[in-house]
């Protein structure tokens, strides 16, 4: 059988032409490949055209704005963003986040726009075809049962991108073209709650930049934890940005990935206002184990995970603590 099936590239030179490529039927947008094809080589998909987004002028350009905004072009490789002096400086939880991904040579070509459109993730579909169509293949893709939830009508694979929880809590937002034109959403409205289609991009549309504001007084950082250090998706990933008044949390938001089929805000409200000590601790636990639904979607067991995202959530709240 024949897995990795024929199809047409593009190599636009001009958003407008990659957003007219896109408007057939069965085309995908493609950065540097690294998620999409290797999904493609295990017969996860079969599209008629990719189109390459990485020859369009001045979709990899990284520049800070007179109001002291950023705006990064989704084909930025993830090393240049890791290594750019004034994200290091100013956004450090948004270059922690691009330097955790993966290995070196995969940063260099690896994109912004293909690290936030990943695909999720599942023990039971990332697979070789001869292993999913032994197992009956699944819901997400040719089959009809969920293997993780066995009486699911929807699929729960689990989204790992690095790089969306830290763009979340620096408040970001995602320009976004298409056939109707130009929108910007809040990057969190990048994604939906569902494992086959976690993406609200329309039909056509891909994403152009994403725009981070002045941090002010925030300071925010990302944490993650791997299998292996070296390269690895995350098992668990936090990023939090905290404003601190004295002993009183003026302002906190926390993101987390690897454990829902979106990255998610945590809702932290209930901790405004208050000290950080142990007790606001156990309450953010909380809020983390509410908002998060880890399933056995990857080897590793269940109530780790669970116990990963719990415990690196309090390891950068305290560290963003006590740095200020
Ligand atoms: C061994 C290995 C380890 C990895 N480790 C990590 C990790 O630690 N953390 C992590 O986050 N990821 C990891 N990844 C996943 C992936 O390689 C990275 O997320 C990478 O950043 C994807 O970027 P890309 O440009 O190669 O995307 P591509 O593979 O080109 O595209 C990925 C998806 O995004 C879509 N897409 C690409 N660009 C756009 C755009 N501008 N607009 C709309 N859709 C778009 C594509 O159609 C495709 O569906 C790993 C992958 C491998 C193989
Ligand atoms: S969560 Fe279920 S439907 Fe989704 S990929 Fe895994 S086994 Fe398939």
């Amino acid at each position: 059988m024949n897995i990795l099936t024929d199809f047409r590239t593009h190599r636009p030179a001009t958003l407008a032409d990659a957003v007219n490529a896109l408007a057939a039927d069965g085309t995908l947008p493609l950065g540097a490949g690294t998620d999409l094809l290797p999904n493609l080589r295990r017969g996860l998909g079969h599209p008629a055209a990719l189109v390459d987004l990485t020859g369009i002028d001045g979709l990899g350009v990284i520049s800070t704005l007179a109001d002291g905004s950023l705006r990064i072009g989704a084909g930025a490789t993830l090393e240049a963003i890791a290594e750019h002096d004034a994200i290091r400086t100013t956004w450090p939880a948004l270059a922690q986040a691009a330097e955790s991904v993966a290995g070196p040579t995969h940063r260099a070509a690896a994109t912004l726009g293909g690290n936030l459109c990943q695909d999720t993730r599942c023990t039971f579909y990332n697979q070789s075809e001869w292993w999913r169509s032994g197992n009956g293949y699944c819901l997400k893709y040719k089959g009809d049962k969920c293997h993780v939830i066995v009486k699911s009508d929807r699929c729960y694979a689990t989204y790992h991108g690095d790089v969306a929880p830290a763009l979340m809590v620096l408040d970001a937002r995602a320009e976004i073209v298409g056939p109707a034109g130009k929108r910007t959403v809040p990057v969190a409205q990048l994604f939906r709650e569902s494992g086959a289609e976690h993406l609200t991009l329309e039909k056509g549309e891909l994403l152009a930049a994403i725009e981070v504001p002045p941090t002010g007084a925030w300071s925010a950082a990302y944490s993650k934890v791997r299998i292996r250090d070296a390269v690895d998706f995350p098992l668990a990933g936090v990023a939090a940005a905290l404003q601190r008044d004295g002993d009183r949390i003026a302002g906190l938001r926390v993101a987390i990935t690897g454990s829902n089929s979106a990255p998610l805000m945590v809702p932290v409200d209930a901790l405004l206002g208050g000290n950080w000590d142990d007790a606001a601790a156990e309450t953010l636990a909380q809020l983390v184990r509410k908002t998060s639904n880890v399933l056995r979607t990857t080897i590793t067991g269940v109530k780790y995970r669970r116990r990963v995202l719990l415990a690196i959530s309090r390891k950068v709240v305290d560290q963003l603590w006590e740095a200020r």
